[in-house]
Protein backbone atom coordinates (compact mmCIF):
# COMPACT_ATOMS: atom_id res chain seq x y z
CA UNK A 1 0.00 0.00 0.00
CA UNK A 2 1.33 3.20 -0.86
CA UNK A 3 1.76 6.00 1.90
CA UNK A 4 3.76 8.79 -0.02
CA UNK A 5 1.87 12.20 0.45
CA UNK A 6 -0.74 12.72 -1.82
CA UNK A 7 -2.42 15.77 -0.51
CA UNK A 8 -0.69 18.74 0.89
CA UNK A 9 -2.08 21.80 2.44
CA UNK A 10 -0.47 24.84 2.96
CA UNK A 11 -1.70 28.00 4.66
CA UNK A 12 -4.80 27.75 3.21
CA UNK A 13 -7.03 30.00 3.44
CA UNK A 14 -10.55 30.53 1.71
CA UNK A 15 -12.75 33.48 2.05
CA UNK A 16 -16.23 34.46 0.05
CA UNK A 17 -17.60 37.78 -0.58
CA UNK A 18 -20.22 38.45 1.74
CA UNK A 19 -22.02 42.18 1.63
CA UNK A 20 -19.18 45.06 1.56
CA UNK A 21 -16.69 42.36 3.45
CA UNK A 22 -15.31 39.08 3.54
CA UNK A 23 -16.13 35.62 5.09
CA UNK A 24 -13.73 33.52 6.61
CA UNK A 25 -14.68 29.81 5.54
CA UNK A 26 -11.25 28.49 6.05
CA UNK A 27 -7.92 29.87 8.35
CA UNK A 28 -4.42 28.91 8.00
CA UNK A 29 -4.91 25.13 7.19
CA UNK A 30 -1.82 23.04 6.86
CA UNK A 31 -2.63 19.35 7.15
CA UNK A 32 -1.12 16.16 4.66
CA UNK A 33 -2.72 13.05 3.83
CA UNK A 34 -0.69 10.02 2.85
CA UNK A 35 -1.84 7.59 0.77
CA UNK A 36 -3.96 4.90 2.18
CA UNK A 37 -5.65 6.97 4.87
CA UNK A 38 -9.15 6.53 5.75
CA UNK A 39 -9.34 9.83 7.39
CA UNK A 40 -12.46 12.39 8.40
CA UNK A 41 -13.26 15.39 8.66
CA UNK A 42 -15.40 16.27 11.74
CA UNK A 43 -16.98 19.18 13.04
CA UNK A 44 -20.59 20.98 13.23
CA UNK A 45 -22.46 22.33 10.08
CA UNK A 46 -20.61 25.48 9.17
CA UNK A 47 -17.36 24.73 10.16
CA UNK A 48 -15.82 24.24 6.56
CA UNK A 49 -15.95 21.01 6.05
CA UNK A 50 -17.58 21.20 2.64
CA UNK A 51 -15.33 24.03 1.67
CA UNK A 52 -11.84 21.97 2.44
CA UNK A 53 -12.84 19.00 0.63
CA UNK A 54 -14.27 21.35 -2.43
CA UNK A 55 -10.78 22.43 -2.58
CA UNK A 56 -9.12 19.33 -2.05
CA UNK A 57 -11.08 17.81 -4.79
CA UNK A 58 -10.00 20.62 -7.22
CA UNK A 59 -14.25 22.16 -7.61
CA UNK A 60 -12.63 25.34 -5.75
CA UNK A 61 -9.35 27.02 -5.15
CA UNK A 62 -7.46 28.68 -1.69
CA UNK A 63 -7.63 32.23 -1.71
CA UNK A 64 -4.42 32.24 -0.34
CA UNK A 65 -1.90 29.27 0.65
CA UNK A 66 -1.43 26.10 -1.51
CA UNK A 67 -3.78 23.08 -2.08
CA UNK A 68 -1.37 19.81 -3.33
CA UNK A 69 -3.10 17.11 -4.82
CA UNK A 70 -1.73 13.65 -6.63
CA UNK A 71 1.18 16.38 -7.75
CA UNK A 72 -0.88 18.66 -8.99
CA UNK A 73 -1.05 22.18 -7.76
CA UNK A 74 -4.79 23.05 -7.49
CA UNK A 75 -4.01 26.89 -7.17
CA UNK A 76 -2.50 26.60 -10.69
CA UNK A 77 -4.76 24.41 -12.48
CA UNK A 78 -7.44 25.46 -15.77
CA UNK A 79 -10.73 24.13 -15.92
CA UNK A 80 -9.68 21.37 -17.95
CA UNK A 81 -6.87 20.74 -15.86
CA UNK A 82 -8.94 20.20 -12.99
CA UNK A 83 -11.81 17.93 -14.95
CA UNK A 84 -8.89 15.87 -16.04
CA UNK A 85 -7.30 15.72 -12.30
CA UNK A 86 -10.84 14.59 -11.30
CA UNK A 87 -11.66 12.16 -13.88
CA UNK A 88 -8.67 10.05 -13.45
CA UNK A 89 -8.06 10.93 -10.03
CA UNK A 90 -10.80 11.80 -7.45
CA UNK A 91 -13.86 9.79 -6.72
CA UNK A 92 -16.65 12.08 -4.93
CA UNK A 93 -19.80 10.56 -3.01
CA UNK A 94 -22.24 13.31 -1.90
CA UNK A 95 -24.86 12.94 0.77
CA UNK A 96 -27.65 13.53 -1.73
CA UNK A 97 -26.41 10.42 -3.95
CA UNK A 98 -26.34 12.65 -6.53
CA UNK A 99 -27.60 9.84 -8.87
CA UNK A 100 -29.32 10.27 -11.88
CA UNK A 101 -32.73 9.67 -11.88
CA UNK A 102 -33.62 8.69 -15.43
CA UNK A 103 -30.74 6.23 -16.14
CA UNK A 104 -30.46 2.75 -14.07
CA UNK A 105 -27.74 1.69 -12.14
CA UNK A 106 -26.02 0.06 -14.72
CA UNK A 107 -25.85 3.65 -16.66
CA UNK A 108 -25.30 5.68 -13.77
CA UNK A 109 -21.55 3.87 -12.51
CA UNK A 110 -21.04 3.52 -16.37
CA UNK A 111 -21.31 7.37 -16.45
CA UNK A 112 -18.25 8.06 -14.64
CA UNK A 113 -16.38 6.47 -17.23
CA UNK A 114 -17.36 7.50 -20.29
CA UNK A 115 -14.93 10.28 -20.33
CA UNK A 116 -11.97 7.56 -20.29
CA UNK A 117 -10.77 6.06 -23.42
CA UNK A 118 -11.63 2.32 -23.05
CA UNK A 119 -13.74 -0.42 -24.81
CA UNK A 120 -17.04 -1.30 -24.43
CA UNK A 121 -15.88 -4.59 -23.11
CA UNK A 122 -13.44 -3.26 -20.62
CA UNK A 123 -15.79 -1.03 -19.16
CA UNK A 124 -18.78 -3.29 -18.83
CA UNK A 125 -16.42 -5.26 -17.09
CA UNK A 126 -15.48 -2.51 -14.80
CA UNK A 127 -18.66 -1.31 -13.97
CA UNK A 128 -19.66 -4.97 -13.36
CA UNK A 129 -17.02 -5.06 -11.04
CA UNK A 130 -17.75 -1.73 -8.93
CA UNK A 131 -21.03 -3.02 -8.58
CA UNK A 132 -19.94 -6.74 -6.86
CA UNK A 133 -17.90 -4.26 -4.71
CA UNK A 134 -20.87 -2.73 -3.15
CA UNK A 135 -22.83 -6.36 -3.12
CA UNK A 136 -25.50 -4.58 -6.18
CA UNK A 137 -24.91 -6.65 -9.27
CA UNK A 138 -29.00 -7.72 -8.98
CA UNK A 139 -29.78 -4.15 -8.93
CA UNK A 140 -28.33 -3.26 -12.28
CA UNK A 141 -31.28 -2.59 -14.14
CA UNK A 142 -33.37 -0.92 -11.38
CA UNK A 143 -33.68 2.90 -11.54
CA UNK A 144 -32.36 4.83 -8.03
CA UNK A 145 -36.78 5.38 -7.40
CA UNK A 146 -36.57 1.84 -6.85
CA UNK A 147 -34.00 1.51 -4.57
CA UNK A 148 -33.65 2.06 -0.40
CA UNK A 149 -31.37 5.21 0.62
CA UNK A 150 -28.32 2.47 1.35
CA UNK A 151 -28.38 0.51 -2.15
CA UNK A 152 -28.27 4.50 -3.71
CA UNK A 153 -25.40 5.22 -1.83
CA UNK A 154 -23.71 2.29 -2.58
CA UNK A 155 -24.66 2.98 -6.37
CA UNK A 156 -22.78 6.34 -5.53
CA UNK A 157 -19.84 4.32 -3.88
CA UNK A 158 -19.47 1.90 -7.03
CA UNK A 159 -19.67 5.20 -9.22
CA UNK A 160 -16.82 7.00 -7.58
CA UNK A 161 -14.64 3.39 -7.57
CA UNK A 162 -15.48 2.90 -10.73
CA UNK A 163 -12.52 4.81 -12.06
CA UNK A 164 -9.81 3.27 -9.47
CA UNK A 165 -9.50 6.29 -8.46
CA UNK A 166 -6.63 6.97 -5.93
CA UNK A 167 -8.60 9.01 -3.87
CA UNK A 168 -12.36 9.41 -2.74
CA UNK A 169 -13.91 12.04 -0.95
CA UNK A 170 -17.31 11.15 0.50
CA UNK A 171 -19.42 14.72 2.03
CA UNK A 172 -21.62 13.46 5.08
CA UNK A 173 -22.24 10.39 2.84
CA UNK A 174 -24.40 8.59 5.52
CA UNK A 175 -26.26 11.70 6.53
CA UNK A 176 -28.96 10.87 4.85
CA UNK A 177 -29.07 6.89 6.11
CA UNK A 178 -30.39 4.90 9.25
CA UNK A 179 -28.22 3.41 11.16
CA UNK A 180 -27.91 -0.19 9.63
CA UNK A 181 -27.21 1.36 6.09
CA UNK A 182 -24.22 3.68 7.70
CA UNK A 183 -22.57 1.13 9.27
CA UNK A 184 -22.82 -0.84 6.14
CA UNK A 185 -22.04 1.82 3.93
CA UNK A 186 -18.75 2.92 5.63
CA UNK A 187 -17.70 -0.87 6.13
CA UNK A 188 -17.77 -1.23 3.05
CA UNK A 189 -15.67 1.57 2.30
CA UNK A 190 -13.30 0.38 4.38
CA UNK A 191 -12.89 -2.87 2.86
CA UNK A 192 -12.58 -1.05 -0.52
CA UNK A 193 -9.92 1.17 1.17
CA UNK A 194 -8.06 -2.44 2.21
CA UNK A 195 -8.56 -4.19 -0.67
CA UNK A 196 -7.58 -1.57 -3.16
CA UNK A 197 -5.41 1.04 -1.25
CA UNK A 198 -7.65 3.98 -1.83
CA UNK A 199 -7.35 6.97 0.26
CA UNK A 200 -10.61 7.75 1.48
CA UNK A 201 -11.52 11.49 3.07
CA UNK A 202 -14.98 11.75 4.77
CA UNK A 203 -16.49 15.02 6.17
CA UNK A 204 -19.32 13.61 9.21
CA UNK A 205 -20.34 14.41 12.26
CA UNK A 206 -22.00 11.32 12.41
CA UNK A 207 -20.56 8.83 15.43
CA UNK A 208 -21.38 5.75 13.51
CA UNK A 209 -18.69 6.76 11.20
CA UNK A 210 -16.51 8.05 13.06
CA UNK A 211 -15.48 4.89 14.62
CA UNK A 212 -14.49 3.59 11.56
CA UNK A 213 -11.53 6.34 11.15
CA UNK A 214 -8.21 6.12 11.13
CA UNK A 215 -7.64 9.45 12.18
CA UNK A 216 -10.45 12.17 12.95
CA UNK A 217 -9.47 16.11 12.22
CA UNK A 218 -11.92 18.32 13.59
CA UNK A 219 -12.72 21.58 12.65
CA UNK A 220 -13.97 24.89 14.84
CA UNK A 221 -15.06 27.62 12.55
CA UNK A 222 -12.53 26.77 9.60
CA UNK A 223 -9.29 26.05 11.97
CA UNK A 224 -7.87 22.46 12.74
CA UNK A 225 -8.59 22.48 16.39
CA UNK A 226 -7.34 18.73 16.57
CA UNK A 227 -6.11 16.25 14.68
CA UNK A 228 -6.24 12.82 15.86
CA UNK A 229 -4.91 8.81 14.84
CA UNK A 230 -7.11 6.88 16.56
P1 LIG B 1 -19.77 22.57 6.58
O1 LIG B 1 -19.63 21.71 5.38
O2 LIG B 1 -18.84 22.21 7.68
O3 LIG B 1 -21.18 22.65 7.06
P2 LIG B 1 -19.17 24.71 4.74
O4 LIG B 1 -17.80 24.45 4.24
O5 LIG B 1 -20.30 24.38 3.82
O6 LIG B 1 -19.35 24.07 6.18
O7 LIG B 1 -19.32 26.26 5.06
C1 LIG B 1 -18.44 26.96 5.92
C2 LIG B 1 -18.87 28.39 5.98
O8 LIG B 1 -18.62 29.03 4.74
C3 LIG B 1 -20.37 28.56 6.24
O9 LIG B 1 -20.56 29.64 7.14
C4 LIG B 1 -20.94 28.84 4.89
O10 LIG B 1 -22.08 29.66 4.99
C5 LIG B 1 -19.80 29.58 4.21
N1 LIG B 1 -19.82 29.36 2.75
C6 LIG B 1 -19.62 28.16 2.13
N2 LIG B 1 -19.67 28.29 0.79
C7 LIG B 1 -19.93 29.61 0.56
C8 LIG B 1 -20.09 30.39 -0.64
N3 LIG B 1 -20.01 29.84 -1.85
N4 LIG B 1 -20.34 31.71 -0.48
C9 LIG B 1 -20.40 32.27 0.74
N5 LIG B 1 -20.24 31.61 1.90
C10 LIG B 1 -20.01 30.28 1.82
MG1 LIG C 1 -20.98 20.49 4.39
Amino acid sequence: MENKEIVKLNGVYKRFPSGKTEFTALSHIDLSFAGGEFAGLVGPSGSGKTTLLNIIGSLDVPTEGTADVLGKRVNDLSHKEAALLRNYGIGFIFQTYNLLPVYDVYDNVEFALLLQKMSPNERKRQVMEALDWVGLTDKVHSRPAALSGGECQRVAIARAMVKRPRLVLADEPSANLDSKNSHRIVQTMKQLNRDLGTTFIFSTHDEKVMQYLDRIIYLKDGEVERDVVV
